[in-house]
């Protein structure tokens, strides 16, 4: 009997703009761009998936991730069924766009989500069957992130609380630290300690001395912070660095350090030596679905917490972040909420997203179609 097959692939750009800017120490963005894939099988079946790389984070580019798609996706590739041959075929799509972290994502995410519609469950579902994942949670609980402009703080914050969060990440890394104690010092009297609070500085002190670096680290304890992602270049931080991140009474959490192509052999002896006490998942920098459950299962293994986390990405990204999401479980607060960019698409084009959660659906595959997105897109 002839096997199902992949008989369309398309390819499409998308350009949007947010209704304002998302601001970091990493950049700021107003529009993103995306390679909107749709895979359509033999019987008819659609998959779809997102490559967005984010310009100053990402390794990859929006031009390298479209060639790749084109390139690395033909009519005529067999749609697998079994655990063992989805994950041969994720391997083989993984060798293939093994350099461009954004296309692997999209093409993994549109692989995954025509075979899940074929068998008519959850993203969230094929994942846990297909790497051997504990079943997946109902719900995640959102982090709401204030971005670098600390004017905004108070108003974000109460915003995020009236909506029922109860995790908020503060962007931080200002030129300006006493300014910004004294707003985080604000924001920390402000949310109460029942409030968990992150602080994401994306390396900004990195031009630090030792000594500036222990005492920040030092002075940010005293919010009580969950973690603190990336305030250095952690994965290639010179040992007196990583001496201080050991020691440090404030967590530190890996994000930029994940970024594709970043090695076991590079992560493993941050986790084991304390330097690294989360890993904050992007699969669209970190290079896919498949290695964004790789290490979720490496900090798993050794004791510590991942969670999934967006990089600005449409509607298509967004809803696989989810699945991915609700799949990984654990009970920290998922780096998912309604972002900038996401603000600009219609509530329908995020089934999951509800005030302050993402929620399992009873849709199949990542629940929004190419088709869902392209009809938004137009109106
Ligand atoms: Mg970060």
């Amino acid at each position: 009997m002839r096997g199902v097959t992949i008989e369309r692939v398309v390819v499409r750009r998308i350009r949007w703009r947010g209704p304002r800017a998302f601001e970091s120490a990493a950049g700021a963005w107003d529009e993103r761009e995306s390679c909107l894939l749709e895979l359509v099988d033999s019987e008819g079946v659609h998959g779809a998936g997102e490559g967005a790389p984010l310009p100053g984070l990402s390794p990859d580019t929006i031009d390298s991730c479209e060639r790749a798609l084109r390139g690395a996706l033909r009519p005529g590739m067999a749609i697998a069924s079994g655990a063992t041959m989805v994950r041969a075929a994720l391997d083989a799509l993984g060798s293939t766009l093994a350099s461009t972290p954004a296309a692997r994502f999209a093409a993994e995410t549109a692989y995954l989500d025509l075979v899940s519609r074929r068998a008519g469950v959850p993203l969230a579902r094929m994942l846990a069957t297909t790497f051997d994942l504990p079943r997946p949670s109902s719900s995640a609980a959102l982090t709401s992130v204030l971005d670098g402009d600390t004017t905004r703080w108070a108003g974000a914050l109460e915003r995020a609380l009236g909506r029922g969060l109860r995790c908020v990440k503060a962007k931080i890394g200002n030129p300006d630290w006493e300014h910004e104690k004294s707003a985080l010092a604000d924001l920390r009297r402000r949310a109460g300690d029942q409030v968990e609070l992150r602080l994401d500085a994306n390396r900004a002190w990195a031009t630090c001395s030792v000594d500036e670096l222990a005492a920040r680290l030092d002075w940010c304890a005293s919010l009580a912070p969950r973690w603190l992602e990336e305030p250095v270049a952690v994965s290639v931080a010179r040992s007196e660095v990583l001496d201080v991140l050991d020691r440090s009474r404030t967590p530190i959490a890996l994000d930029e350090s994940l970024r594709w192509p970043a090695g076991d052999d590079q992560i493993r002896p941050l986790l084991a030596r304390g330097a690294a006490r989360a890993l904050i998942v992007k699969p669209t920098i970190v290079g896919g679905t498949s290695r964004a459950v790789e290490l979720a299962k490496m900090a798993m293994g050794s004791g510590t917490t991942s969670v999934v986390s967006h990089a600005l990405e449409g509607p298509i990204g967004f809803a696989a972040l989810a699945e991915l999401a609700l799949a990984i479980g654990g009970s920290d607060a998922a780096g998912l909420d309604r972002h900038p960019m996401l603000a600009a698409w219609p509530t329908t084009c995020t089934p999951h997203l509800v005030e302050n959660a993402v929620l399992a659906r009873a849709h199949s595959g990542i629940g929004v179609s190419a088709r869902d997105v392209l009809d938004a897109a137009a109106r």
